[in-house]
């Protein structure tokens, strides 16, 4: 008997028909018609639609519809299994080719696709490019190639394979197969790449709303994250399924035990686990009920869980593109869900590090940084996080309120902090651009430890000028004068704060610094920094007025020194 596909062959259907009758879905979604019509055709195109928008169906419905094999290429086995799983249970040829065949199955299927009795093949890309395949594949009828996750191409994505790049030998041999590529997740440059990669820079793109209302964006100042951690599940999301992602694998198991210790039933995975390990964990993530995924970025691709209440991120990820990726596991069910990410300086410094220790070109680096810059950005931004988000991705919110991001729900205050901001870089300036946050706060403080005296900064003007705000505000305006642009973290001196050349501009007072309120705590008193490493009691400090003449004299040297770089006289 003949299978539905082949029935809806034989009688010339039209792609809603097939959707109903293969798919058992009733209508179209989105651009999925648009597309489908498309590469129906005979056209390429690039499709960018979130994680869960319904990609696979616009390669699958027009394999269905056109004569011969769709090709899919998917980075995932456990993806290709799933699909192919669904496929058959829909009544629709479809089958794997990959490394898990036996020699004899692996025949039956390349068998199969020469005798035209397969609507889908999915293969992994090693597979795909090796001579035989490609032998294969060229006395095959290819209904099209759909190249899924297609960003795995981009060399300066977040999650590049390398086997993807030989895909462009796709549009040379196969230059009559129509191409689809698709991605949940690409900015400017990982499009263009893609397109480059692919042959697709001629091909239209189909570009969905990257917005996922249902989830609420949460960025909030690390302090002891493992404690924050547990509050904010207790507080929002007791019982519920939720990934937390962490960066090192040392760091993963002792978050998953601190929390299966505090009562939440927590895993663990990351690629340094045996694979059954990971395998049992995935299962129980998947199937159980209320279970937290605490893992490296290796976990997430393909988990099609669709109750994910929460991703949590407890150190930065490398760019926006890979923190849309990870959050938009969360919710895909359509219901409130949450993206909550804890991140501090450290953070900055430890990414800006991984990239300058990377083995990656000058260009690679250059890219990178200012990915991360973007992202630095959004964690700073004082405005809605989902139209910083989406502004990204090219796409506008409306009104730039979503009414659904910590800064729409409660939005931060907003001060001038022109005076803060110099008072900051010329403490960093003064002290030399050699020390991090933490002793420029103590300088600016004025607090007495033994760092402090050793090197005389008790000494310098801009000693104990910034005792107004308390040292969480000061490690605020840090990450936002860094976020802005101002500073800049060197990951190579430890986390040395050095001025960027705007900062200049800032000193000069020709730049206006708007920065907002790190939430409230006691101000700065004497008697604390006592206690807190033994240090002497710091100097008293008349504030205001002496202090702003510090100041002055700061900005008077540093404008000299500047005038003095450029040759000109002060
Ligand atoms: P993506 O690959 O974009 O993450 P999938 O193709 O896996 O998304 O689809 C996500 C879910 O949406 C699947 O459960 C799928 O059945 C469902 N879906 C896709 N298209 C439609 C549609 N037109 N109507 C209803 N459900 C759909
Ligand atoms: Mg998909």
């Amino acid at each position: 008997m003949p299978s539905p596909a082949a029935r809806h062959r034989d009688n010339a259907p039209d792609a809603l028909s097939v959707l109903n009758a293969v798919f058992g879905l009733p209508a179209f979604r989105g651009a999925q018609e648009e597309i489908v019509r498309h590469v129906s055709g005979g056209g390429n195109c690039l499709v960018l639609m979130p994680t869960g928008g319904g990609k696979s169906l616009c390669y699958q419905l027009p394999s269905l519809l056109r004569d011969g094999c769709g090709i899919v290429v998917s980075p995932l086995i456990a993806l290709m299994r799933d699909q192919v799983a669904g496929l058959l249970e829909a009544g629709v040829k479809a089958a794997v080719l990959n490394s898990t065949l036996t020699f004899e199955e692996a025949n039956d299927v390349e068998r199969r696709l020469l005798a035209g009795d397969l609507d889908l093949l999915y293969v992994a890309p090693e597979r795909l490019l090796t001579p035989r395949c490609l032998n294969l594949l060229g006395r095959a009828k290819i209904a099209l190639f759909a190249i899924d996750e297609a960003h795995c191409v981009s060399q300066w994505g977040h999650d590049f394979r390398p086997e993807y790049i030989g895909l462009s030998v796709l549009a040379e041999r196969f230059p009559d197969v129509p191409r689809i590529a698709l991605t949940a997740t690409a900015d400017d440059l990982t499009r263009k790449e893609i397109a480059d990669r692919l042959g697709l820079a001629d091909a239209p793109r189909f570009v969905a709303s990257f917005d996922r209302p249902n989830i609420r964006y949460e960025i909030v100042e690390k302090q002891n994250a493992p404690t924050q951690l547990k509050a904010f599940i207790d507080e929002r999301h007791a019982g519920d399924a939720g990934i937390v992602y962490c960066l090192s694998r040392a760091k993963v198991e002792d978050t998953a035990a601190a929390l299966t210790k505090a009562g939440i039933p927590a895993l663990p995975y990351h690629a340094g686990l045996d694979a059954s390990v990971r395998a049992r964990n995935q299962d129980r993530f998947i199937n159980e009920d209320g279970v937290v995924m605490v893992a490296t970025i290796a976990f997430g691709m393909g988990i099609d869980k669709p109750d994910v209440r929460f991703v949590a991120h407890l150190d930065l990820p490398k760019s926006i593109e890979a923190y849309y990726q990870e959050t938009g596991r969360a919710g895909r069910d359509g219901k409130p869900s949450s993206a909550w990410m804890a991140y501090g300086l450290s953070d900055i410094v430890q990414q800006r590090r991984m990239i300058d220790e990377s083995t990656g070109s000058d260009a690679f680096k250059r890219v990178s940084v200012g990915k991360l810059d973007a992202l630095v950005g959004l964690a700073e931004t004082a405005g809605c996080r989902r139209s910083r988000l989406l502004g990204y991705f090219g796409e506008a919110v409306s009104a730039g309120n979503c009414g659904n991001c910590d800064n729409c729900l409660s939005p931060p205050q907003l001060r001038d902090g022109k005076v803060a901001a110099q008072k900051l870089l010329s403490c960093a300036y003064r002290t030399g651009q050699r020390f991090g946050a933490m002793h420029l706060i103590d300088v600016l403080v004025g607090r007495l430890t033994e760092r402090v005296t050793q090197f005389g900064h008790d000494k310098l003007s801009v000693f104990g000028i910034g005792s107004e705000l308390n040292e969480k505000q000061w490690r605020s305006v840090v990450r936002q004068l860094v976020a802005m642009g101002h500073l800049q973290a060197d990951s190579e001196a430890f986390g040395a704060l050095k001025l960027t050349e705007t900062a200049r501009a800032v000193l000069k007072g020709e730049t206006d610094v708007m920065l907002r309120e790190a939430p409230a705590g006691a101000r700065v008193r004497a008697s604390r920094s006592k206690s807190r490493r033994g240090d002497l009691a710091p100097r008293a400090t008349d504030e205001g007025r002496h202090n702003d003449a510090g100041l002055q004299t700061d900005l008077r040297a540093w404008r000299s020194e500047i005038a003095r770089k450029r040759g000109v006289p002060a």
